[in-house]
């Protein structure tokens, strides 16, 4: 499965984060796949959709659908020259599918900051270096060995190299890679060379208790908003603190919590929505007297493959996939009344799933 790292700088609150993760998260006991990682943790994906299904469906039982994080520690100034745990950091990182940024906006005398004082800004640009630094090392190595190949007018050489060249100028100039854009073509070449700053990434600004009914109160917030649009990025406040105290609550105790401190809906929560869609992914669902259940699947996919997340024999024997979107469904409050008003489609192999689906899979054993 996809997976999101969680880096920053020592003491801006990631422990404190992926301690709310794993207590939220889903019980190794019942989650067969987890790996025993005491680094990763799964969190189920919160969906009012799948809840508005069960209330319609009525089954015997529900599920989510899940989601992972890895917890990165070590990164220090200096990484990519191997300081602290810098390159065991760096291969980490190498690993995850997107990074959650997570940059300290709270103020706390009690707490020390890496730099000596709360600054956002300069945390960012000190944690994004050393990913440049890493991947400019990188590519520095492959034009080496690419080079000399090029020169004897290898086709596929010199191309490499022309993308090489592009990156390591943008990389020179402070950019990170995946501010750069490159043809359909090249594409492809990027996505060989495993790239740090490559990767997608969203800010996690962890803002203090009092700020967050009103985040924008937060002075630093808007600081971090700015730098994070000019890179395309979404940032995400949570306060970590608060959150891992609500990890622990059921879905009552915590109702009432986020109204005591006057929050529309968990950080936590909407972290690993904003993650989850960053990654490219989509949820369809299945919905039977049994079970209503969520499914992650990859934006894009096609039916066949989408079947074949539940089970290979789905998409190896797929005849057809009777779909019905979670917006009809509503619209006309029973799975009849939509059948009815000629929302319930049969689509083949063709067919692009899209996020909301609800899908009965029809297969040859
Ligand atoms: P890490 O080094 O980035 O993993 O940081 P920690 O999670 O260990 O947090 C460093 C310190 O900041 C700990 O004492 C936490 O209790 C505290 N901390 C973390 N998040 C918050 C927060 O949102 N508000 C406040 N006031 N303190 C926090």
């Amino acid at each position: 499965p996809l997976t999101a790292g969680i880096v920053g700088l020592p003491n801006v609150g990631k422990s404190t984060l992926f301690n709310a993760i794993t207590k939220a998260g889903v019980e190794a006991a019942n989650y067969p796949f987890a790996t025993i990682d005491p680094n990763v943790g799964v969190v189920e994906v919160p969906d009012k959709r799948l809840d508005d299904i069960t209330k319609i469906v009525n089954p015997k039982k529900t599920v989510a659908t899940t989601f992972e994080f890895t917890d990165i520690a070590g990164i220090v100034k200096g990484a990519s020259k191997g300081e602290g745990l810098g390159n065991k950091f760096l291969s980490n990182i190498r690993q995850v599918d997107a990074i959650c940024h997570v940059v300290r906006c709270f103020e706390d005398g009690n707490i020390t900051h890496v730099s000596g004082k709360v600054d956002p800004i300069s945390d960012i640009e000190t944690i994004n270096l050393e990913l440049i630094l890493a991947d400019l090392e990188s590519i520095d190595k492959r034009i080496g060995r690419v080079e000399k190949q090029a020169k004897t007018k290898d086709a596929e050489a010199m191309a490499e190299l022309e993308v090489l060249t592009k990156l390591k100028a943008g990389l020179e100039a402070n950019q990170m890679a995946n501010a750069l854009e490159f043809t359909k073509e090249q594409e492809p070449i990027v996505r060989n060379l495993f790239l740090l700053t490559r990767k997608k990434m969203l800010y996690v600004a962890n803002i203090g208790e009092e700020e967050v009914a009103d985040p924008s109160a937060n002075p630093f917030l808007a600081q971090v908003q700015e730098l994070a649009a000019s890179q395309g990025a979404e940032v995400v406040p949570v306060c970590a603190s608060l959150e891992e105290e609500i990890a622990v609550l059921d879905d009552q105790e915590k109702a009432a919590f986020l109204e005591d401190f006057g929050m529309p809906e968990s950080g936590l929560d909407r972290l690993i929505q904003a993650t989850y869609h960053l990654l490219g992914l989509g949820t369809y669902f299945t919905a039977g007297e049994q079970e209503v259940r969520a499914w992650t699947f990859k934006q894009g996919m096609k039916a066949p493959q989408a079947a074949g997340i539940i089970h290979t024999d789905f998409e190896r024997g797929f005849i057809r996939a009777e779909t019905l979107h979670y917006d009809d469904l509503m619209a006309y409050g029973s799975v009849q009344a939509a059948k009815e008003a000629g929302h319930y489609r049969s689509e083949g192999k063709e067919y692009v799933v899209k996020d909301g689906d609800i899908m009965l899979f029809r297969f040859n054993v």
